[in-house]
């Protein structure tokens, strides 16, 4: 299954914008603190682990509920949003990290690929 890849080109700058302004509308949303927002970035990244058994039980033949790769993909999406939200409230500008720490892995294993 292909999935829709429209919007590929989105910056984390641009999720932290659009997290920000969603924010301010989100009923409730001054009531989610750093601790909230953790325990809710580790549910996201429970519910990927959910809809990849709910998918290999569908590749399987295993009885129960199953789910698709975009079900995965939304999960994975969810947790980013979650995570981008968390790093918000710390003052963590998520695309530097990830570039640094992309870096510092690959530096750390003498590897040339960097961000
Ligand atoms: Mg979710």
């Amino acid at each position: 299954m292909l999935l829709d890849n429209r919007k590929a080109n989105m910056k984390f700058e641009d999720l932290r914008k659009a997290n920000s302004e969603r924010q301010k509308e989100w009923p409730g949303d001054d009531q989610a603190d750093v601790a909230f927002r953790t325990i809710e970035v580790a549910g996201e990244f429970g519910e990927v682990a959910e809809a990849i058994k709910k998918f290999l039980r569908a590749e399987r033949g295993i009885k129960g509920s199953t789910a698709t790769l975009e079900d995965i993909a939304d999960e994975m999406a969810d947790s980013i949003i979650a995570l981008d939200l968390l790093a918000g409230q710390l003052g963590v500008d998520l695309g530097a990290a990830v570039a640094r720490k992309f870096n510092k892995t690959s530096e750390k294993y003498g590897l040339t690929t960097r961000l």
